[in-house]
């Protein structure tokens, strides 16, 4: 018997520091294109919660790795986004966007085990996506086009000034210290936040959410 396997997902890239509006444009490009969305910050999130919850320091890599060791993930789909669990705990947004949860995660994202372990796991939804019948992916994240899928089929970097980005953060009701995580993100060792070489650049202070959705659909339709 023949085994009919599908195409592998087309990989789109978005990467960028916070609120550069990443997630809107994945979520509504997704969307667009019927792929499925993969939020990689969340991830970060989720894994920051429960080493929080296990009270292990970020800067403790024994303990960072034994308590890695014993997470257990599963994917679910919600809409079309991929949400991951661990130790089969449902974690809505507000639990992830606490202020612990933003002071927190950057320091637990600079630590070698934690992105090893999140790689991995990352690489893994291309399998996932074909299995539920994708024909893509809209992955945003920080080292989606340079580490996680170098050859993603199209790669997109957003930016935007930073007076832009603080007053989205007010307006959504977070207390999140972005300058902060941006410092940390872009100067750590492993898989530092920067522009992919061959990546669409857009400044998101300059355009609506609509109109680059509409140049990247564009983009997608040329590839
Ligand atoms: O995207 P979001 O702001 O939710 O990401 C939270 C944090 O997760 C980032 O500040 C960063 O420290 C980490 N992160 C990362 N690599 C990614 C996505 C997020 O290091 N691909």
């Amino acid at each position: 018997m023949h085994h009919i396997l599908s195409k592998p997902p087309t990989l789109i890239s978005i990467d960028g520091a916070a609120a550069t509006g990443k997630s809107s444009t994945a979520r509504a490009l997704a969307k667009e294109l019927k792929f499925l969305h993969v939020d990689t910050g969340a991830h970060f999130r989720i894994v920051c919660f429960h080493l929080l919850a296990k009270g292990i320091d970020p800067s403790d890599r024994m303990a960072l790795e034994a308590g890695l060791d014993k997470f257990s993930t599963v994917t679910e789909i919600e809409g079309l986004s991929a949400i991951l669990t661990i130790n089969e705990q449902s974690l809505d947004d507000s639990a992830l966007r606490t202020p612990e949860i933003n002071n927190a995660v950057s320091k637990f994202a600079s630590a070698a085990s934690v992105r090893d372990f999140l790689l991995n796991y990352q690489r893994s939804l291309t399998t996932f996506a074909q299995e539920h019948h994708f024909e893509g992916m809209v992955v945003e994240g920080r080292d989606i086009g340079t580490v996680v899928f170098p050859k993603a089929h199209l790669k997109i970097f957003l930016h935007a000034d930073e007076a832009t980005r603080i007053a989205r953060r007010e307006t959504d009701g977070q207390e999140d210290p972005i300058s902060q995580r941006d410092a940390l993100d872009s100067t750590r060792k492993i898989a530092p936040l920067t522009c992919p070489e061959d990546a669409f650049k857009i400044n998101t202070s300059l355009h609506s959410l609509e109109q680059v959705v509409t140049l990247l659909k564009e983009k997608v339709g040329n590839l």
